[in-house]
């Protein structure tokens, strides 16, 4: 078997090679080979959940394996009060205001940014933020605003957006930054007294950006495995036996079962850009709360590209939903079929959560893939 993973690590080269349901079946073969005992695994990002349930894996796995859902949704985690803030700044008669698709349709406290739109807002949704810079070139008399949410993953284009607006001298562009990173919220996780997971199936894209030689001492402090993983079902399946590999054995280091995109160290001169614009900062997560120096905010000498500044709505503070389970659901707690409303009150067309309302999160892979209790 080891052979015939490394084979599948040097020589591949199409991304259908990696959907062969005979390596794939290999692999789970393997696991169920091993496996000795239960264990609960998080894939961190929901790019993963969504993968894992699109191809069934979680209903492939020997029942021994529980896998649980992290919180690496950046739709799910952005808080409500950044949203209201969002909402605050888009609803202004000069400005306008661009963001990724997926957050048009998460639900504020009382709107969203759909809503707004429908009534008169001028909310654009655009597929790169580089977008939003020219969007401001060509309306010199109005504000552009571009909605910068996400993990690591998503920081070096949104921060070359707000350099690129220096370089070229706009005064009408700014960002809503609302970047969260992912070690501090696995420190959260494994330090809470009701933590589940064992081990941890890292994002592949963040560690492309971020490299791996963060999970270091995170492995070492808290003792759990630590597999960089990537999205499609074979990487996903081999990241797992790499997990349970070492659970079994009781070790806990950091391992790449990604390496076609990443190294321990990462894209250096990405993260050099990103501490150019962004310093740490204290993140308040979606149904978690705040996690200190979890995320990422305008360095101040940015601060004339940053929109909440330039419009005021630092003040706004929001109370979260307390029929939400979410944050649970985020934290590996709970499954999205155990919160008393899903896919009754809650479904995608009437999302009472951002985990139903984003592409990645795990409500609404759960309802997608029809899992039920
Ligand atoms: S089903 Fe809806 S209300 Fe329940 S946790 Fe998921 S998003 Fe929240």
């Amino acid at each position: 078997m080891r052979m015939r993973l490394d084979w599948v690590k040097k020589k591949m080269k199409y991304v259908d090679e990696y959907r062969d349901a005979a390596l794939i079946k290999g692999v789970l073969e393997e696991i169920r080979r091993i496996v000795t005992r239960d264990w609960v695994i998080m894939e961190i990002c929901g790019g993963q959940t969504h993968a894992i349930l699109h191809y069934g894996l979680d209903q492939l796995l020997p029942p021994q394996i529980e896998l649980v859902h992290g919180p690496g949704c950046p739709v799910c985690v952005t808080s409500l009060e950044l949203i209201d803030k969002a909402l605050a700044i888009a609803a202004q008669p000069n400005v306008i205001f661009t963001s990724y698709g997926d957050m048009l349709r998460v639900p504020g406290s009382h709107s969203d940014l759909f809503s707004i739109r429908a009534s008169g807002g001028q909310v654009r949704v655009v597929y790169s933020p580089l977008d939003a810079v020219k969007i401001a070139q060509e309306n010199p008399d109005k504000q552009v605003v571009f909605f910068a949410i996400g993990f690591e993953t998503t920081a070096p284009p949104n921060v070359m957006s707000v350099l690129q607006a220096q370089a070229l001298g706009l005064k009408n562009y700014s960002v809503l930054v609302s970047h969260v990173c992912v070690p501090p919220a696995m420190h959260a996780i494994l330090g809470a007294p009701n933590n589940r997971v064992q081990g941890f199936l890292a994002a592949g894209h963040v560690c492309t950006v971020m490299g791996y030689w963060e999970y270091l001492p995170i492995a070492a402090q808290y003792r759990v495995p630590i597999t960089v993983t990537g999205f499609e079902p074979l990487d996903l399946v081999n990241g797992l036996l790499m997990c349970v590999r070492q659970l079994e054995a009781g070790t806990f280091s950091v391992e790449n079962a990604y390496p076609r995109a990443v190294t321990q160290a990462g894209n250096r001169a990405a993260q050099a850009m990103i501490h150019k614009v962004l310093q740490p900062a204290d993140r308040q997560w979606r149904g978690i709360g705040k996690i200190p120096m979890s995320g990422w905010a305008m360095r101040p000498e940015y601060a004339d590209f940053d929109a909440e500044k330039r419009f005021d709505v630092g003040a706004i503070h929001t109370e979260e939903s307390r029929i939400c389970i979410a944050g649970q659901i985020l934290q590996g707690l709970k499954k999205p079929v155990e919160c008393p409303v899903y896919g009754t009150q809650c479904t995608p067309q009437t999302p009472l959560g951002a985990t139903m309302v984003s592409s990645e999160g795990a409500c609404a892979a759960y309802y997608r893939y029809g899992r039920t209790a």
